[in-house]
């Protein structure tokens, strides 16, 4: 399958080609011919399965066609579930219609409503909107929807989860009944079908990766550590591994801006990116991560939700999502269209049930890790796949033990523990200080994260 038998305009396959793309992905190759069609789509596909492109290329190809724009109306809307996920859309939207005609433009909230307002005077083909500041926008009379020929939801299901559903649902009551709909969502959950059945039209379902799978070129392991021991033991991995760029989860926007201290107080440049944040410090922290200046972004789920970042090399779930499929979401800033990417999970024993809800949902055991110095004093249970269980989609917050933290900042611990077998899970003393005392607990299968000749050798 190659982009040119897809029936896309030469002006768009150009810009596809600049793009450095041998071929289109599955979702692509599946979902471009129908947009073109014209009719409604209900796609399931994760980020980084190359969604964007997509619903893009034949979006841009079927307003290319079409008439010209009215003065404050829009012949296509996106709507996504954050500032972030939105901006990088109409940036595609930029660099795929290169060559084309049309003019596009990106509306969110945490910025100035009036410059966006009299950029929509002149009307645009394609608006790319968060759903409150559509609202807002819509108030004022500064968009109309008469002319509106495509509606694209892109990251449906997050919409949802981020209680978007009233202001979506009043943004369909305002455009017209004839139009194209396109649904993008990772799953296909209940909600979602409820909410795609009044808003499709005999939508052509499309599902490019096995529900709920991982990414297959994402490396997962686990690494048991004891919660107050967490930063100290990031701090160490990223310093010992020379990781350069390390996209690190957090559940909570004060744990983020805490672990950013503490990063920065180990030497190694960080920035925060949640929802506290003004959209400049946003921009800011996610423009130089990109341009390495920032070493470790820390982002929680919602902030990082969007942001595409090619060939990210590192992800660190620094807790465990209490959303299960929020592990999907999180992994797969790595591994994208075909690169490889590594993507660790600092876990503590509190956290052995979400653990083996994440396992249930992604269908594998996760592979377990120790470093030396850092070896649990709470023992964090084995879990045991079963593949019949369901897992639960939304957890209970679990309440964190209050545990004065306790920071381990010798490097003593800077080898990897010998393997041992699984069922023999003797403790021994190793003699030493009492970060030594504990002999770790290894299970297979077990490898070395570094890469080669980077860090410590497995001790013998
Ligand atoms: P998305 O799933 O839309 O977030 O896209 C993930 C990444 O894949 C983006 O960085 C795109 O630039 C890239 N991408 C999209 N389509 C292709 C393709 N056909 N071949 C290689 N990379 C692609």
């Amino acid at each position: 399958m190659t982009f040119s038998s897809l029936g896309l305009a030469e002006s768009l396959l150009r810009a596809v080609k600049e793009q450095g793309y041998d071929k289109p992905t599955p979702i692509q190759a599946q979902g471009i011919p129908v947009v073109l069609q014209g009719k409604d789509i209900m796609a399931a596909a994760q980020t980084g399965t190359g969604k964007t492109a997509s619903f893009t290329l034949p979006l841009l190809h079927r307003l290319s066609q079409g008439r010209k724009v009215g003065v404050n109306q829009a012949r296509a809307l996106v709507l996504t579930p954050t500032r972030e996920l939105a901006a990088q859309v109409e940036a595609s939207i930029t660099t795929y219609g290169k060559y084309m005609p049309l003019t596009s433009m990106v509306v969110y909230g945490g910025v100035k409503i009036n410059p966006q307002m009299m950029r929509l005077r002149k009307g645009t083909d394609i608006l790319v909107a968060t759903p409150g500041r559509l609202l807002d926008l819509y108030s004022k009379n500064a968009v109309k929807f008469d002319h509106l020929e495509v509606l694209v939801l892109d990251e449906a299901d997050r919409m949802l989860d981020m209680g978007f559903i009233h202001d979506i649902r009043k943004i369909i009551a305002l455009l017209p009944k004839k139009r194209q709909t396109l649904l993008f969502s990772a799953t296909f959950s209940a909600k979602i079908r409820t909410l795609a059945e009044g808003l499709l039209q005999k939508p052509v379902m499309i599902e490019v990766s096995p529900r709920n799978t991982a990414a297959k070129t994402v490396k997962q392991a686990v690494f048991e550590v004891d919660k107050s021991q967490k930063s100290a033991l990031l701090s160490h991995i990223v310093r010992n591994n020379d990781w350069q760029q390390v996209l690190v989860f957090m559940r909570t926007k004060h744990g983020a801006n805490r672990l950013v201290k503490r990063l920065d107080k180990d030497g190694l440049r960080a920035a925060a990116i949640h929802g506290n944040k003004t959209q400049n410090a946003r921009t800011r922290a996610l423009a130089d991560f990109k341009s390495g200046k920032v070493r470790v972004l820390v982002a929680t789920d919602i902030a990082a939700r969007g942001i595409d970042i090619i060939d990210l090399p590192h992800v660190v779930n620094f807790e465990l999502p209490n959303i299960s499929e929020d592990y999907i979401h999180r992994i797969g800033r790595t591994g994208r269209a075909g690169s490889e990417g590594e993507a660790i999970s600092l876990v503590s024993a509190d956290e052995v049930e979400l653990l083996q809800d994440i396992e249930n949902l992604i269908g594998q055991t996760l592979v377990r890790e120790q470093e030396v110095g850092f070896v649990p004093s709470h023992n964090v249970p084995l879990t045991k796949f079963n593949p019949n269980a369901k897992p639960n989609k939304v957890n209970k917050p679990k309440k964190p033990k209050k545990s004065k933290q306790v920071y381990n900042n010798s490097e003593q611990g800077n080898k990897k523990r010998p393997q041992r077998n699984n069922d023999s899970r003797k403790k021994k003393s190793a003699g030493g200080d009492s970060t030594e005392k504990k002999e770790p607990i290894s299970r297979k299968p077990r490898r070395a994260l570094r890469p080669k000749g980077v860090g410590a050798k497995p001790k013998r």
